[in-house]
């Protein structure tokens, strides 16, 4: 996707919590929070381990591959943005049971959506002076 043609978002205020999961698109990963005690990805970041309550949390970088868990196609212009109608999906991460990540479904035919079908992250580049954001949305895999 080529930065001339990308629609308006509201973009995420960046933290040390959340960065690695909104920048990891300039090396082309999708990167998690991951704690280094449990192996747990903290999606939601938060600042400790959800599982075993450490503090040692550091992105990580995964496949970069997903299934589509369920999706909706939204017709509504809630604010200028994305072309209408566009794919709100959520998808399963395969690296851990229960990761799973709100987002857009892209490069998809409506006709062609299944629940199940395979999925591999595409990033979009917003440019931004507080640091560029990568917004990791998903496609058909094949
Ligand atoms: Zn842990």
């Amino acid at each position: 996707m080529s930065d001339t043609e990308v629609p308006f978002r509201i973009l995420p205020q960046l933290t040390d919590l959340n960065r690695g999961f909104w920048t990891g698109g300039a090396a082309g990963e999708l990167r998690f929070l991951r704690c280094q005690d449990c192996g747990y990805y903290n999606h939601p970041p938060t600042p400790i381990c959800p599982r075993c309550h450490s503090k040692r949390l550091e992105s990580e970088a995964v496949s970069g591959t997903a299934t589509l868990h369920t999706y909706t196609v939204n017709h509504q212009p809630w604010m200028p943005g994305p072309e209408l109608p566009y794919v709100i999906g959520i998808v399963e991460i395969p690296e851990q049971d229960g990761l799973r990540l709100t987002t857009n479904i892209v490069n998809c035919p409506l006709d062609d959506l299944r629940i199940g079908m395979p999925m591999r992250v595409t990033f979009e580049h917003h440019p931004d002076p507080d640091g560029d954001v990568y917004i990791p949305l998903f496609e058909p895999a094949e």
